[in-house]
């Protein structure tokens, strides 16, 4: 019997983990996949500047030093198992997984994000068989796309932010979108302007033309409203559209919870869900003031944490103290105080 499951090992997981440990509850993680990091993984290379206090950094290193964090007090782990429902009998939650496992606790966070995410597929017929040479879902590594002519499909935050980070590293980087605008920041909108990449406003791709070989796209075939049909010669294909997610676990529970539309738990800016017990953290909580992003996800897993912790602990104070009075973290404190002193 765990004080508190999480489940989803993403920021809002992680930061969960740390937190609990704080305020010295038995922690657990359940997450689908056999790694740790969250949605992070889909940019690994990509800087993340927006998280306070700590400076810009790739987003692999984001999840090295979120893992470190999560870490700190030992949660125990169930990797690669997939929650497929939640229950609760006489008081305690049952967490069940696909791998026939049952999981119990006093209370939950549930920290799914949008689900289990899979990148929306181009829907060109044989798209497919270039997936092993040069169309990509994800930018796992840039080192790839020097010196190449990028074509990247998207007209999200995704998009233009690859689009802007390959711009100075490729021959040239395109963008095509579908609609007449860009969704994105408008600083990094201007820095696409500024870097000078192609943009293709109302179009979409139609064909992919193969090299002579057969293995490789060479030409990509796009699409516009009113100036028809436009040819692009290309040596990487980048598809940002979206995900396809997995929400399984939030339609099949039998628990009874506020949500809205198919994605989102309805909470509290609390962290609060509408079952007793049961909290929500990060992309998938929902309220007036929910922030998206990784800073969000902090907040959210401090707030239900905390509550977590009242709801078995009545008389336990509302908000942890600072990390520095706290005695869990002493051992850590003398362990980094004599490293700082080794490397002086
Ligand atoms: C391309 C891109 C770039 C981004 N750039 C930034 C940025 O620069 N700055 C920023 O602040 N934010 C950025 N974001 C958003 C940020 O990644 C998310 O806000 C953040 O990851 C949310 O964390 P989370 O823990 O709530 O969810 P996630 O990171 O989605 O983690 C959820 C975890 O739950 C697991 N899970 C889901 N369902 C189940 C289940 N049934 N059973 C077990 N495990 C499950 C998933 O496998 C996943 O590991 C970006 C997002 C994308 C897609």
């Amino acid at each position: 019997m765990h004080d508190v499951i999480i489940i989803g090992g993403g920021p809002a997981g992680l930061f969960s983990a740390f937190y609990s440990g704080l305020r010295k509850m038995k922690t657990k993680i359940i997450e689908s996949h056999p790694f740790l990091g969250g949605k992070v993984h889909v940019y690994p290379e990509k800087m993340v500047w927006d998280v306070g206090g700590v400076p810009p950094l790739s987003g692999q290193q984001l999840i090295d030093q979120l893992i470190e964090q999560g870490m700190t007090f030992e949660p125990d782990l169930a990797l690669g198992e997939k929650v497929n429902s939640i229950e609760k009998e006489d008081g305690v939650f049952k967490v069940c997984t696909d791998s026939n496992q049952e999981h119990y606790s006093k209370t939950v966070i549930v920290a799914v994000g949008g689900g289990i995410i899979e990148p929306k597929k181009l829907q060109i017929h044989g798209a497919e068989k270039f997936e092993v040479s040069n169309l990509h879902y994800t930018v796992p590594s840039f080192q790839r796309f020097v010196g190449k002519r990028v074509l990247i499909s998207g007209g999200s935050h995704s998009a233009i932010d690859w689009a802007n980070e390959l711009a100075p590293l490729a021959e040239r980087v395109e963008l095509v979108y579908r609609k007449e605008e860009l969704k994105g920041h408008e600083a990094s909108i201007e820095l696409l302007i500024e870097q000078g990449v192609h943009l293709h406003e109302q179009s979409s791709i139609q064909a992919l033309t193969a090299a002579p070989s057969g293995d490789r796209i060479e030409q990509v075939v796009l699409e516009h409203p009113y100036d028809g049909i436009k040819q692009v010669k290309v040596d990487e294909v980048i598809i940002s559209h979206g995900f396809n997610r997995d929400a399984s676990l939030l339609n099949e529970s039998p628990i009874d919870l506020d949500r809205v539309d198919d994605f989102f738990i309805k909470g509290t800016p609390l962290s609060a869900s509408s079952v007793p017990g049961l909290y929500a953290a990060g992309d998938i909580l929902h309220h007036e003031g929910k922030l998206h992003l990784i800073a969000g996800a902090f907040q959210d897993a401090a707030n239900a944490v905390n509550l977590a912790k009242q709801f078995i602990d009545p008389d336990a104070n509302a908000r942890a103290m600072v990390s520095s009075h706290n005695e869990r973290l002493d051992d850590h404190n003398k362990r980094l105080k004599k490293q700082r002193i080794a490397n002086l």
